[in-house]
C-alpha cells in the first residue's frame, strides 16, 4: 500500500512504522474525554488507570510475562539506558558488563559512558552473518559479570540471535541477561520465560504504536533502581506523569500486530525473499548482509560494490522509494556502520550498503518496482565510476588470461 501523503513506497519500517486507524481511535478518548491523570485519586483518574492496566496485561501476555513485570518508558533508548546503567551502578565497578559489538547505539554509547566512569565493559564480537560468537562470549562472562546484553535481532542486518543459548551462558556464571528487542517485538515470537530473559527493552513506534512510548520488562526478583526519579508512577521505579494515550496506543498496536503473527511473518518474508532473489540474480557484485535464515521477516540489507549508499538512497528517494543506508540513528554521519564493520566488511564496501525494511503494508508490486529502480540506479552510478570500469576490465582480462590489464591501466 502506498503512503497516503506522497505515494512513496515506504521500505524503512525498521526506522518507524505507520499507526493503524484502530490504534488512533483507541487513543483518542484519552486526549479528549478521559484525560485525567491516572495517579489522581478522584474519579477522573480511574478510567485512564484501568486503560493502562489493560495495556500492561496485553503486552505482558504477548511475551509471556506478568503485568507487574512491565514498566512503561519513553521508548527503546530509555529502556536500554535504564537496564544497563542501573545494573552497573548497583553492581559496582569491580563487576563487569558484556555487550555485543553490534548493539544499537542506545546500548553502546551507554556502555562507553559507563566505561569512562570506570566501569568494566567487555565487548563480544560476531561472525560474518552477525551471530554472536558464543565461544568468545563464554570466555568473557565470568563470576564478576553482572549483566550480559545482546539484542534479539539486529536493526541493520536483521540477524536473530540465539537468545536461549546466550542467557544460559550468562546465567551459568550468575549474570543477568538483558535483550534489546526493539526490532523484534510483535515481529517474531518472544517468550521471556522460555528464552531466559531477565530484562527486555521494546519501543512502540516499531510496531504500529506512536513514537515516544516503550517498555522495559523486568523479571520479578530482579532489583532494578529507578532511572527517572521524582514520582511514584510505575511502582516508584519510573517517575513521570503517565503517557496514557501512548500506553493505550501501544497496548492496542501490540494486540493488533501480534494477532496472526505467523501469517504476517510468512507474507512479509515472501516479499523479502523475492527481493533478495531478484537482487542476487540481477545485480552483479551484490552481497547480502546478515544471516540468510535467522533473519527478521522484513529485513533486506545489501552491499553493492562501486556504489555509494548515500547516492543510491538519494536516487531511490527521487523515485519515491524510502530506504535507509543502515541504522536511521546513524544517518547524517558518514562513518560506516559499526554493524557492517563488525561482520567484517571493509570500509569501502560497507559504504555501499542499503537496508530495505518491509511491512505488511508493502506489496509485491512495490518490491518489484523498488528492485527495478535499485538496479537501474546502480547501473547508472557504476557507469560513472572509473573504479568500476577499471575493475570490470581487470576481471575480463583475468578471465581470458591476458596481461592486457596492466597496459590498460
Ligand atoms: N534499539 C534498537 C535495536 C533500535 O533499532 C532502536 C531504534 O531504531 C532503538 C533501540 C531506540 O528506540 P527508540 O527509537 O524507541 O528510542
Amino acid at each position: 500500500m502506498s503512503d497516503r501523503k506522497n505515494n512513496a513506497i515506504f521500505l524503512d519500517n525498521a526506522s518507524t512504522t505507520a499507526m493503524r486507524m484502530e490504534t488512533l481511535e483507541a487513543m483518542e478518548p484519552y486526549f479528549l474525554e478521559d484525560y485525567g491523570n491516572p495517579s489522581s485519586i478522584h474519579s477522573m483518574g480511574r478510567t485512564p488507570r484501568d486503560a493502562c492496566q489493560r495495556a500492561r496485561k496485553t503486552i505482558s501476555y504477548i511475551i509471556n510475562a506478568e503485568p507487574e513485570e512491565i514498566f512503561f518508558t519513553s521508548g527503546g533508548t530509555e529502556s536500554d539506558n535504564w537496564a544497563i546503567t542501573s545494573v552497573a551502578r548497583k553492581a559496582g565497578k569491580e563487576k563487569n558488563i558484556v555487550v555485543s559489538k553490534i548493539e544499537h547505539h542506545a546500548i553502546l554509547e551507554t556502555a562507553d559512558a559507563l566505561e569512562k566512569e570506570g566501569f568494566r565493559i567487555r565487548r563480544v564480537g560476531v561472525d560474518a552473518d552477525g551471530l554472536v560468537d558464543l565461544e568468545e562470549l563464554k570466555t568473557l562472562v565470568d563470576e564478576d559479570t553482572a549483566l550480559v546484553s545482546v539484542m534479539t535481532a539486529n536493526n541493520e542486518i536483521g540477524t536473530i540471535q540465539p537468545l536461549k543459548e546466550i542467557s544460559e551462558i550468562a546465567h551459568a556464571k550468575g549474570a543477568l541477561f538483558h535483550t534489546d528487542a526493539v526490532q523484534a517485538m510483535c515481529h517474531i515470537p518472544i517468550d521471556v520465560r522460555e528464552m531466559g530473559i531477565d530484562m527486555l527493552s521494546a519501543s512502540g513506534h516499531k510496531f504500529g504504536a506512536p513514537k515516544g512510548i516503550g517498555f522495559l520488562f523486568v523479571r520479578k526478583g530482579v532489583r532494578l533502581d529507578p532511572f527517572m526519579r521524582g514520582g511514584a508512577q510505575e511502582e516508584g521505579r519510573r517517575a513521570g506523569t503517565t503517557n496514557v494515550p501512548g500506553i493505550v496506543g501501544m497496548g492496542k498496536a501490540a494486540e493488533l500486530e501480534s494477532a496472526g503473527m505467523a501469517r504476517k511473518m510468512k507474507e512479509i518474508s515472501e516479499m523479502r525473499d523475492h527481493a533478495i532473489e531478484r537482487i542476487e540474480k540481477e545485480i552483479p557484485y551484490a552481497k547480502l548482509n546478515g544471516h540468510r535464515e535467522r533473519r527478521l521477516p522484513g529485513n533486506v540489507n545489501f552491499s553493492f560494490r562501486f556504489v555509494e549508499g548515500e547516492s543510491l538512497l538519494m536516487m531511490l528517494n527521487a523515485a519515491g522509494i524510502c530506504v535507509s543506508t543502515g541504522s536511521a540513528c546513524a544517518s547524517g554521519s558518514l562513518d560506516p556502520s559499526h554493524v557492517l564493520l563488525a561482520i567484517g566488511l571493509p570500509h569501502e564496501i560497507a559504504h555501499g550498503s542499503i537496508r530495505m525494511s518491509l511491512s505488511e503494508r508493502n506489496t509485491m508490486e512495490e518490491i518489484d518496482k523498488a528492485v527495478d529502480v535499485l538496479k537501474s540506479s546502480i547501473e547508472r552510478l557504476r557507469s560513472m565510476s572509473p573504479l568500476y570500469e577499471d575493475y570490470v576490465k581487470k576481471e575480463k582480462c583475468q578471465r581470458c588470461h591476458t596481461t592486457e590489464y596492466t597496459a590498460i591501466r
